[in-house]
């Protein structure tokens, strides 16, 4: 039997991940330093650790309601109502998922028919246009630009919308580019959305990672989508605990939208993946209520590595605009005659570098490469040095 034959079609067309390929090369280095993986250097802060460790003292090693814990709900509810100004009923209208990456999963396929077109901007988070396509959905990307500091014009959305069209989906602060959207474009997306009956997915995992005042110490307001007029019964909200929280591992997110969609899109959920880790669920709990503070720490971290970053890029020559949000730079290489793949794997075997090739984030990615900079400052510096090395030779 020929097992390649036997995947099934949807799936064979899809490919495997720029940054998974790229970081097989990197672990089979020795000393090298990585401004690849979008992962905060952060272990979870103690008192979130210590809260998952009290629950498996208690005992708690049981399935939860597969909606999640009504009190991690609740603690949701109130989060994002003083966060983000919108309230979620805690009973009805959120989901807990397994990280932001299961409850993107669940909205394509909670929504999509075979041939529906879902409207996203690119340069994007590697798993958007798979998703949609898992879901039998067609991926309609929309080209955001540096001169635009990588913000997704409404003008260029409504020219992509069609008779299939169902979806427009988001990310501010985006990843890999670390853009914003301004409030008056965002507003002109949400009219579109409302005047062309579309539901709205916006994934806002990096909001709380966001640079205002004083070089970014200061941090800067985030609107969402959802708090704009006829938006809150159009919209999913994404969001975890993921970046903000430092707590990749804990593999934990939710989603928050009109009962309909949660309903549906805890069917795919209860079959799949029954219930997040209960675990992570408490040690959620405490994050929410208590880890406002480390929470700033780390995003004032990032904002000083991130301006080491901007002056440094500066004095070699790189041209980088400045991004407003989440722990990317997005450094345009193009001018050193190299395509991002070359420019990412010379820097690799050159001089131990790891950046993400801006190609593994969709075509507009050419002559960029993605560098986050959740790392050490002494790392950093090295790394800039190094890349500083590199560039001289080119
Ligand atoms: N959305 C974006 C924009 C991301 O960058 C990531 C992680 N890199 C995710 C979703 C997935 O996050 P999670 O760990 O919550 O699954």
């Amino acid at each position: 039997m020929n097992l390649e034959d036997q995947i099934c079609h949807q799936l064979r067309g899809i490919p495997r991940s720029g940054i998974r390929d790229f970081f097989e090369l990197v672990q089979a280095k020795d000393d090298v330093i990585s401004l690849g993986v979008g992962e905060p250097d952060f272990a979870a802060p103690w008192h979130i650790r210590e809260a998952a460790i009290y629950s498996l003292e208690k005992g708690e090693t049981s399935y939860t309601s597969n909606l999640g814990l009504l009190s991690l709900r609740k603690a949701i509810s109130k989060y994002v109502d003083s966060y983000f100004h919108v309230s979620y009923d805690p009973a009805k209208e959120i989901i807990v998922t397994v990280g932001v990456s299961e409850a993107l999963d669940l909205a394509c396929r909670a929504l999509l028919n075979p041939g529906d077109e879902v409207i996203y901007h690119e340069p994007c988070y590697v798993s958007y246009s798979p998703s949609i396509v898992m879901a039998y959905g067609v991926a309609v990307p929309v080209e955001t630009r540096a001169e635009d500091n990588f913000a997704l014009r409404a003008a260029d959305v409504e020219k992509k919308i069609t008779d299939r069209t169902r979806v427009i989906m988001l990310n501010f602060p985006t990843n890999p580019t670390g853009a914003v959207e301004p409030p008056e474009e965002l507003e002109k997306i949400a009219k579109l959305a409302v005047e062309r009956d579309l539901i709205v997915i916006t994934d806002e995992i990096y909001s709380e990672i966001v640079y205002g005042e004083d070089n970014g110490i200061i941090p800067a307001k985030h609107t969402s989508i959802v708090t704009f007029p006829g938006m809150k019964e159009r919209t999913i909200f994404l969001h975890g605990f993921s970046k903000a929280f430092a707590m990749t591992g804990f593999r934990l997110g939710y989603a928050c939208a009109p009962h309909v969609l949660t309903e549906a899109m805890m069917k795919i959920h209860q079959y799949a993946m029954l219930c997040a880790p209960i675990t992570s669920q408490a040690a959620a709990i405490e994050a929410l209520e208590n880890g406002a503070p480390m929470m700033e720490e780390m995003r004032r971290s990032y904002a000083m590595r991130r301006n080491l970053l901007l002056k440094r890029f500066e004095e070699m020559g790189i041209p980088c605009f400045e991004p407003g949000g989440a722990f990317y730079a997005f450094p345009e290489i193009g001018k050193f005659g190299l395509s991002s793949k070359d420019f990412a794997f010379r820097l690799l075997e050159e001089e131990n570098v790891a950046v993400v090739p801006g190609t593994a984030f969709g075509k507009g990615g050419e002559g960029f490469v993605r560098c986050c900079y959740a790392t050490a400052m002494d790392q950093l510096e090295e790394a800039l040095n190094r890349m500083g090395r590199f560039i001289s030779r080119l």
